[in-house]
Parts: structure tokens; C-alpha cells; sequence
């Protein structure tokens, strides 16, 4: 049995930062999560792509971000159990709780705060007969590495801002070769800067664009070689590629989770915003996962969510010790 102060489920950039607001507390943390290494969607989905909103940050990759979140938890010296889904959890008489995973081990604590984000990454792929055989194959649904494509033909399909935003970066590094975006309507669901960028790199021939069409068929000799594109107007063509990337986004699923009790709405857990707390005493649900009125699917916001979940933790951990905030610039970080 692994104890300690907090259990947090959800090793992503909210469940790291919590470790140092935790540590400052003198609360201890080990965090689960059922990916192999710890920054959620950081590090899964786009290590590689610079983040631009994290606050005295102008420009930080995602990846870099995580390594930085670890380092500040580091004098806090948090427990890991990676590679491995929190799927079962138990409330003691005494109030505390006993998380166990699909591995079976097994963790107590008194305070629970779930940091689940997405949940359980899945992303959504589009009905294309095959399209399964050619995966690692030159068919791709999340870009980790952009180096990956340097100097290949892409593909990319979506509408979204993941689309928008991979093929800005892939065609103006001049890091992929070519680079066709093919969208199904003639207007984009991402951000408008990012259309007009797009746009602008259309007119200028470093984003082949083709909207009101849609992929329909990959072809190829093991390796993705082409794809089969069904056109609103003009009807069916074969373009010539090495990667064909779906980017129509990750489908939601809270996991198991969703069935511990809580109260969920949107496929996220409810919260009180005075302290992220769930409707389950001892249990706090913090970043992506969570949802109240304006919430926004922000890592900064999910830092705030963080650092008030366990001000309260504490709270309920020492209920007759008086909590003092105190400036790390005049205290300093002082570990265990
Ligand atoms: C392409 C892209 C670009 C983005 N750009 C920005 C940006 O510029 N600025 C910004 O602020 N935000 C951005 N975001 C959003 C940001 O990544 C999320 O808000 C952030 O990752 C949420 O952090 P989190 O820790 O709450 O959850 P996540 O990062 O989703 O991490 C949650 C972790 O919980 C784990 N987990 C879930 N269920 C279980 C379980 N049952 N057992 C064990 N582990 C579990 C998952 O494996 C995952 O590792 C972007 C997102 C994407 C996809």
C-alpha cells in the first residue's frame, strides 16, 4: 500500500504543478496516470508546439514546460505510478480513500484530487475503409514530433485548431515538403488569426488548400502512399502523399472515473469554485476534467484550480492548524 497526503489522479501539467502547491503546504502527493510518462496532453499530443499564455513565459514548448513543472516538484519528491489507470476507488470509515489501479496497486490517502483532464485519450478518426491498417504506417492522429515529417508530403484533415495550427507549422518552418490541408466546409471552427494565416500561406502555394472536400480513401504499398479526396464540385482526385493525419480531435471519456460517483455534467465532474471541491467530501477535481460556470480549459486556470483545492486539503488534513499564506520569495522552496 503506497500512503500519503494527497493522491493525485492525472499526472498532466495541473497535476504536476499541485505537487508544488502541495509541498509548500508540507502535503505530500504521488501522482497516477495511466500513460507511460507524466504532462497529459503536453506531452502526448503536442510536445513540440509552443505554448504562448503561460504567464512570464512569452513562448514555451509544451514539452520544455513539463520538464520545468518536474523540476519544481522535484524538492517535493512525489511518488509516480505510471502506466497505470486509476480504475476503482474506496471511502474508509474514516474518511479516507484507497485508489486502486488496473495493475492493482494500491494507494491511501485522506485527500483525493482528481487532475483526469481528457481522461483516457482516444482520438476521433474519420470512417475510412482500411485506414486502420496503414496507423504507424504513414497515418498519423496526433503529431508528437514535427521533426518527424521533415521534408515528407502531408496531409492533414480538420477544421479545427489542431489542423490549422499543424499545417501553419509544418509549411512555415519549411519542415514537411508539402503540405495540403483538406477541410470539408469552406469555413474553419479555429482561431481567426490562425485562418488568416492559413490563408495567407494558401496564396502564397506553402499550404495546398482544399476545402469543401473530404478524404475518403488511403492507398499504398504498406506504407501510405496516397489518398483518395471526394470533392464537393469538382469530384474525385488522388494526391500523392507520405502522411495522411487525421486532426479531428480526441474524443472525451472520463473513464472509470465516471462511475465513482460524482456529479457530471458535459462529461466533466461538477465543483464548488470556492475550493474545487467534488460532492464527494475529500475529493477535489481540478484542470480539464472539472466544469462550472465560464470554466475555460486553460493550464493557467487549471494552476489557480490547483493551488485553492489544496489550501483546502489542508484544511481538512489539519483541522486545528491555522494555515499563514507565505511568499515563497520571502520563505523560499523548502522540500522534504
Ligand atoms: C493541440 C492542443 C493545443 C493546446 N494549446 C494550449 C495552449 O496554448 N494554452 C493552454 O493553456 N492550453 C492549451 N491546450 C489545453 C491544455 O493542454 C489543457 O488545458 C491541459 O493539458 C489540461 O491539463 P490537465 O492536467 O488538466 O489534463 P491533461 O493534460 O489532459 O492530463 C490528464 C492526465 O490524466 C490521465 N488520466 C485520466 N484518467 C485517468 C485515470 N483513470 N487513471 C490514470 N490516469 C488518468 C491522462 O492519462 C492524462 O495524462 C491545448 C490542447 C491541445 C490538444
Amino acid at each position: 500500500m503506497i500512503e500519503t497526503d494527497i493522491i493525485i489522479i492525472g499526472a498532466g501539467p495541473v497535476g504536476l504543478f499541485t505537487i508544488f502547491e502541495a509541498g509548500l503546504l508540507k502535503l505530500r502527493c504521488h501522482l497516477i496516470d495511466s500513460l507511460p510518462q507524466p504532462g497529459g496532453q503536453c506531452s502526448e499530443i503536442y510536445p513540440k508546439k509552443p505554448i504562448y499564455d503561460i504567464p512570464g513565459f512569452p513562448s514555451i514548448l509544451a514539452g520544455e514546460l513539463i520538464d520545468n513543472l518536474m523540476e519544481q516538484a522535484a524538492p517535493f519528491k512525489p511518488g509516480f505510478t505510471l502506466g497505470e489507470a486509476a480504475v476503482d476507488i474506496e471511502k474508509l470509515d474514516d474518511g479516507s480513500f484507497i485508489v486502486t489501479t488496473i495493475k492493482g496497486t494500491k494507494h491511501h490517502a485522506p485527500i483525493v484530487i482528481i487532475a483526469g483532464g481528457l481522461g483516457v485519450f482516444e482520438p476521433r478518426k474519420p470512417p475510412i475503409e482500411n485506414l486502420e491498417a496503414y496507423e504507424d504506417k504513414g497515418v498519423e492522429y496526433i503529431i508528437k514530433d514535427p521533426e518527424f515529417y521533415r521534408g515528407k508530403r502531408c496531409v492533414i484533415a480538420g477544421g479545427g485548431d489542431s489542423a490549422l495550427d499543424w499545417s501553419i507549422f509544418l509549411a512555415d518552418n519549411n519542415i514537411a515538403s508539402e503540405v495540403a490541408l483538406v477541410h470539408r466546409r469552406s469555413s474553419f471552427r479555429g482561431h481567426l488569426d490562425s485562418v488568416q494565416k492559413v490563408l495567407d500561406l494558401a496564396d502564397t502555394g506553402k499550404i495546398k488548400l482544399i476545402t469543401e472536400a473530404e478524404v475518403v480513401g488511403v492507398g499504398g504499398n504498406g506504407e501510405i502512399e496516397n489518398v483518395l479526396i471526394k470533392h464537393e464540385t469538382q469530384g474525385d482526385f488522388i494526391l500523392e502523399t507520405d502522411h495522411f493525419i487525421p486532426l479531428f480531435g480526441l474524443k472525451p471519456s472520463l473513464g472509470p472515473i465516471a462511475d465513482w460517483g460524482f456529479e457530471i455534467e458535459k462529461n466533466a465532474i461538477t465543483v464548488n469554485t470556492l475550493d474545487y471541491s467534488t460532492n464527494i467530501p475529500g475529493i477535489y477535481a481540478i484542470g480539464d476534467v472539472n466544469v462550472y460556470e465560464n470554466k475555460l480549459k486553460l493550464i493557467l486556470c487549471g494552476f489557480h484550480e490547483g493551488t485553492l483545492a489544496v489550501q483546502s486539503a489542508f484544511a481538512r488534513i489539519h483541522p486545528d492548524k491555522k494555515n499563514v499564506l507565505k511568499y515563497t520569495t520571502v520563505n523560499g522552496v523548502q522540500g522534504f
